[in-house]
């Protein structure tokens, strides 16, 4: 079935001449570096590669190799023929990428969330797939499609962070032996590792040190929360990408079956970001009930309401299952 799914958007990609590829909003490595893997593929087939994320590169991913290829969607749309939307589980999370490409003619959708309706005209779901960049990987030796240096890097990036570098319960004998060949396309593991992970700016250890301080427990200890104010993000100087795995730290604790991060926005919502280490409690489920989606360990919502209005529903919600859970 995989084969056959790889061939048709095989031969799309390779028909196609203008081709736009987009991640979702607030963008993470699996994001970016699908987007870059897959963009820099096609510019080897000699295509016209347009590659668009609404906030552009962010800083701390601009080691991928050619992240300068990844820009903000212009304005005004351009004629492409083939968009495709990668590691997005509904359209809407394009942002302002969507109304570029109102001309697209073909919409490919490849993507790993279980909550993923299936939209567009040529649709590859893997919702075992610890990450959209290990898909990717397939499809590229499925359909013996470019692949170098520069490409392998960007879906090792991509694998390490949806993996949690290669511990979540997501990663496979599969998820190996593609790091593997990655490696030996060229990949600098310890290079990346080092990029990725211990690369970080002081200020997201301040808002680490700020987040502790209001960590809060619930449910005999099962649940963990912080949360962030938009004053104290002002203050710390704080940019979105800074908070990418903060929740891990709660996640870590013994004990503990959901983490749960608080982050007020500007716009009168809260973005709720949450993680679950038990398949018997699923936070996508939960996300669902208040507008959002994800995975059953890893799941979001932007709720709206106060910060203090939308903790005390959420923590309902995640303490009554979790009671009924575990
Ligand atoms: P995050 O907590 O932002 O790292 O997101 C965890 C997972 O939940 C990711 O796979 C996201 O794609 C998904 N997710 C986060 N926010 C939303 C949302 N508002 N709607 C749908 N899915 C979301
Ligand atoms: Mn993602
Ligand atoms: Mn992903």
């Amino acid at each position: 079935m995989s084969a056959a799914k790889f061939e048709q958007i095989g031969q799309a990609l390779r028909e196609g001449v203008r081709f736009a590829v987009l991640g979702h909003v607030r963008p993470d490595g699996d994001a970016l570096g699908s987007q870059l893997a897959l963009g820099l593929s096609l510019k080897q087939l000699g295509k016209d590669v347009r590659i668009w994320n609404e906030e552009g590169m962010l800083e701390k991913y601009s080691f991928l190799p050619n992240a300068n290829l990844l820009t903000k969607p212009p304005a005004e749309p351009e004629d492409v023929d083939v968009a495709i939307a990668l590691d997005t589980a509904i359209q809407n999370r394009l942002g302002n990428s969507l109304p570029a490409v109102r001309s697209a003619k073909v919409w490919i959708n490849i993507d790993h969330h279980p909550s993923n309706p299936g939209y567009g005209d040529l649709v590859y779901i893997d919702p075992k797939s610890p990450a959209t960049g290990q898909i990717l990987f397939e499809l590229i030796k499925s359909e013996k499609l470019p692949i170098d240096a520069a490409i392998a890097e960007n879906l090792y990036v991509a694998i390490s962070t949806d993996t949690g570098s290669f511990q979540y319960p997501n990663t496979t004998a599969r998820t190996f032996e593609i790091a593997a060949e990655l490696v030996r396309a060229g990949v600098d593991v310890g290079r990346v590792s080092q990029l990725t992970y211990e690369n970080y700016p002081r200020r997201r250890v301040e808002l680490l040190r700020d987040l502790l301080g209001t960590m809060r427990f619930d449910a005999n200890d099962r649940v963990a929360s912080f949360s962030l104010s938009l004053a104290t993000a002002k203050r710390l100087g704080v940019l979105p990408e800074d908070n990418e795995g903060l929740i891990d730290h709660l996640r870590a604790i013994r004990g503990v079956i959901v983490a749960v991060f608080f982050e007020e926005l500007a716009d009168g919502k809260v973005r709720v970001s949450m993680r679950s280490k038990s398949e018997k409690v699923n936070v996508c489920a939960i996300c669902e009930k208040f507008g959002g989606g994800g995975h059953v360990l890893a799941a979001g919502a932007r709720v709206r309401g106060s910060l203090a209005e939308v903790e005390r529903k959420i923590l309902e919600e995640v303490r009554d299952v979790v009671g009924r859970n575990s």
